[in-house]
């Protein structure tokens, strides 16, 4: 393997051989596995796609979990009315993780304690027939501080 196949490798992970993204095409398995950088603010942000599903026979499923294998939050989620397509978009300030299950020698992946739950969520995912919604991310959480809370003032009409 040459050093720009490893290197599109570590930029992309593993893809599939033709056949296989032909089926997934056909079948209308629609997955979204790169990942692009956005800049927010004075930030770097790491935009992706959780996308994809399963038919009977066949799926695949792009997501995506913390570093430590914890869930992250979506940034939007989207309401498709095709099945197995895009389902949320993240962004997130790195580093992210999108586990695998097996080496480019086809040799089972070993996977550490930390990434079992993820694991756990992508093979669920990988059998949703007919996938509509999110698997690994989640709704973000309404972090609202004390001082926040007294500082909202709630009014009703006087009858
Ligand atoms: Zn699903």
């Amino acid at each position: 393997m040459t050093s720009q196949q490893l290197e599109l490798i570590a930029r992309r992970g593993l893809t599939l051989p033709e056949p296989t993204l032909t089926r997934l095409r056909s079948v209308g398995i629609w997955c979204e596995a790169n990942l692009t950088v956005q800049r927010r603010d004075q930030d770097w942000l790491i935009r992706g796609q959780e996308s994809g599903g399963a038919v009977n026979d066949i799926g695949r499923y792009v997501g995506f979990c913390k570093e430590d294998g914890s869930a992250l939050s979506w940034l939007q989620p989207v309401k498709n009315f095709m099945p197995n397509g895009l389902h949320a978009i993240l962004l997130a300030k790195g580093p992210i993780v999108a586990p695998q299950f097996f080496r480019s020698n086809g040799s089972e992946a070993r996977v550490t304690h930390l990434y079992q739950q993820a694991i756990f969520k992508m093979t669920e995912d990988v059998t949703c027939t007919q996938c509509k919604h999110q698997h690994l991310l989640e709704p973000p959480s309404l972090e609202v501080s004390v001082a926040d809370l007294e500082s909202v003032k709630v009014s009703a009409p006087v009858a």
